[in-house]
């Protein structure tokens, strides 16, 4: 995988096997990663976060920006993070993982930790709900720099994430996008 740096200690980590999603390190408050990609490419990750001076029982938080199995990777390689979705997020997990996942292995790696519904603020980020890819999708926006991390509800302009998906809610995608423009971001760190 390729680390490339955004900001000022802020990273994104690409480039993994099959449909993996971009992952994000954050460490304005604290060391916090935004998405972890695929499960198999764990290991990669593991090596990326080691050239830019981290180890995984440095990492504080985990944030899912939803919970599709190419973002949820091998959350219990960081020891010491608490895992983070929304409410809505992790309550159409609990009521129907296979729904919301379908892949065995992610579904398994994400039984192993404790998800905590995140607030309105993380790791000096803004939590924003943006239903639409999924019911409890969120993007995180760092005010000061205006770099929003788009999870897969934004790929660019007028590029959006598909809500044909089983836990998706169509019609909801429109107002959301519409909240994220009124932001006025000048970097989109987009899931893929
Ligand atoms: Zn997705």
């Amino acid at each position: 995988m390729q680390t490339t740096k955004i900001d000022k200690k802020i990273w994104k980590i690409s480039g993994g096997k099959g449909l993996s999603s971009n992952i994000y390190l954050v460490d304005i408050e604290e060391p916090t990663l935004i998405d972890l990609g695929s499960p198999e490419n764990s290991e990669e990750l593991l090596d990326a976060l080691k050239e830019i001076g981290y180890e995984p029982k440095d990492i504080v938080n985990v944030i899912f920006t939803h919970l599709h199995p190419d973002h949820v990777g091998q959350p219990s390689k960081f020891e010491n993070a608490k895992f983070f979705a929304s409410k809505e997020e992790i309550e159409a997990f609990e009521k129907n993982p296979e729904g919301a996942i379908i892949f065995d292995e992610a579904i398994e790696e994400l039984k192993k930790i404790k998800l905590k519904p995140l607030g309105e603020e993380i790791a000096g980020m803004e939590v924003i709900k943006t239903p639409g890819h999924t019911i409890g999708s969120v993007c995180l926006f760092l005010k000061e720099q205006k770099i929003l991390f788009s999870g897969d509800t934004l790929f660019g302009k007028g590029v959006y994430g598909r809500v044909d998906l089983e836990t998706s809610v169509p019609e909801k995608m429109h107002s959301s996008l519409e909240h994220l423009k009124l932001l006025k971001y000048k970097i989109l760190c987009a899931g893929h």
